[in-house]
């Protein structure tokens, strides 16, 4: 059995004894699968209508403090449920555990039924809606790098996280022999994702030991990032299983390259005809020269949805791929975004700002909401930046989460976008993961100071 199920494949697959699970899971804010395992006998009973968990979900940190001061939800609120309600368009199988199903749910307020307006999911369906409304559809896709480890998570977080070692020790840059050394994780996933309906199209050394790109085939907006956070799930399960550790965080080490997550964006008409090509000039429609200026005017408000940890701004280093300026280039590498694909359907805004620490729901709204506020306007699209964007005079990209809090907070876009309440929800998210930073003292001030200061 492969790929999605309906819930009568799935009825089938129980009865033939192939499925004994079901997943049941909502996505977080920092991205991740959070619910129950079902018995799939319960599942089918009523599992499938609805479920519940702690409305506490979407009001904490990695680490699942009851982080105090959220107005959605806190102590004093008696921390209550959320309806979780199955998207059964979303169910597939999870064959790297066996026996398994998964599906994914949108939150819902537990008496009133409307959708929780800080779930990730519904975030991006209202911008998604927005786009409908104007006739169009986004197709997205996530490139998802991450850093894979000759040590188990479980060695790891024994040794306190010291002692590392990255699966290979050179750049391993588009490197089939290296990559070869990394098969045994990395077709696991390949093939895994794909039997589980993701369409993978490729995985790639990149450059820095033991770093992999994993390219999953662009589709609707929504699958694109629910697939994105399913690939991240996946990766981990599959190099658990095998012995193995890999991290999503955006910069693990000051020494290696940081890991990106770009987003490849196109808009199409509802009846598919490809709304970012000029078919006269084959370069950039008027309606994709205002959604790429939309992100750009936005970039900084837009930046905390990009890269939303402390870790996230230790990327942002000149001279590693990885961008430090809101400027646009012609297949440019040092610009914060890119269009790729000119002169064909497959045009498209790449933006490189992202760290593979984002949620992708959350990074695809924002990008989206700014995109759109671009068209709306008819926002004229600034000239394209030649050169190294590096050494160049323009727009940074905020390099602290303090910057990029206080753009999120002074713009009036997002606000607009997705209510003041769900932007005083992140700031406040934000704003705790700075405090939590704050207050911790770094190994790197007890090795600078210790004896000299
Ligand atoms: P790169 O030049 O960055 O290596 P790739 O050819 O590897 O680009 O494609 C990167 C991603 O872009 C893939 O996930 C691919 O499916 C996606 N992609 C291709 N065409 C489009 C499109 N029209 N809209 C959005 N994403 C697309």
């Amino acid at each position: 059995m492969r790929g999605k199920l309906t819930l009568e494949e799935l009825a089938e697959a129980v009865a033939a004894g192939t499925i004994d699970t079901v997943l049941v899971a909502l996505i977080d804010m920092q991205g991740r699968l959070m619910g129950k395992r079902f018995q799939a006998e319960f599942f089918l009973e009523s599992g499938w209508r609805e479920t519940h968990g702690c409305n506490y979900l979407l009001a904490t940190d990695f680490e699942m403090e009851t982080v105090p001061g959220y107005a959605a939800t806190s102590w004093q609120a008696g921390y209550g449920d959320y309806t979780m309600r199955p998207d059964l368009s979303t169910l597939r199988v999870v064959p790297w555990l066996p026996g398994t199903a998964l599906v994914l749910c949108d939150v819902e307020d537990h008496r009133t039924h409307a959708e929780v307006p800080h779930s990730p999911r519904t975030l991006l369906k209202g911008q998604i809606a927005r786009l409908e409304a104007m006739g169009l559809r986004a197709m997205m896709a996530s490139e998802l790098e991450f850093f894979l480890f000759e040590q188990s998570y479980a060695e790891l977080q024994a040794a306190g996280y010291r002692g590392l070692t990255t699966l290979g020790a050179y750049n391993e840059d588009y490197h089939i022999f290296q990559t070869s050394k990394e098969e045994d994780v990395m077709r696991a996933i390949r093939t895994g994702l794909n039997a589980a309906g993701i369409p993978v199209e490729n995985s790639k050394g990149e450059a820095s030991a033991g770093q992999e790109e994993i390219n999953v085939r662009y589709a609707a907006a929504l699958e694109a990032a629910d697939g994105h956070v399913i690939v991240k799930n996946g990766c981990k399960e599959i190099a658990f299983a095998k012995g193995r550790a890999l991290t999503f965080l955006a910069k693990w080490n000051d020494r290696a390259a940081g890991s990106s997550a770009h987003v490849h964006q196109s808009l199409w008409t509802l009846a598919g005809e490809p709304a970012f090509l000029d078919a006269d000039s084959g370069g950039m429609s008027p309606l994709m020269r205002g959604f790429l200026a939309g992100q750009l005017a936005h970039a900084e408000a837009i930046t905390y949805f990009l890269a939303p940890n402390i870790n996230s701004y230790k990327r942002f280093a000149a001279g590693t791929f990885a961008p430090t300026k809101a400027v646009w280039s012609d297949d440019n590498r040092t610009a914060g975004w890119r269009v790729v694909g000119e002169g064909s359907k497959a045009i498209r805004v790449e933006c490189r700002v992202g760290g593979s620490d984002l949620n992708p729901h959350l990074t695809y709204a924002a990008l989206l909401a700014a995109g759109i506020d671009g068209i709306e306007r008819g926002l004229e699209l600034e000239p394209e930046f030649r050169g190294d964007a590096y050494v160049a005079d323009a727009r940074e990209i905020p390099k602290t989460l303090r910057a990029a809090l206080e753009a999120l907070d002074g713009g009036a876009m997002l606000r607009g976008a997705f209510g003041d309440a769900v932007v005083e929800h992140y700031l406040h998210a934000g704003r705790w993961e700075q405090a939590e930073y704050d207050r911790r003292v770094t190994d790197w001030e007890i090795a600078r100071g210790f004896e000299r200061a």
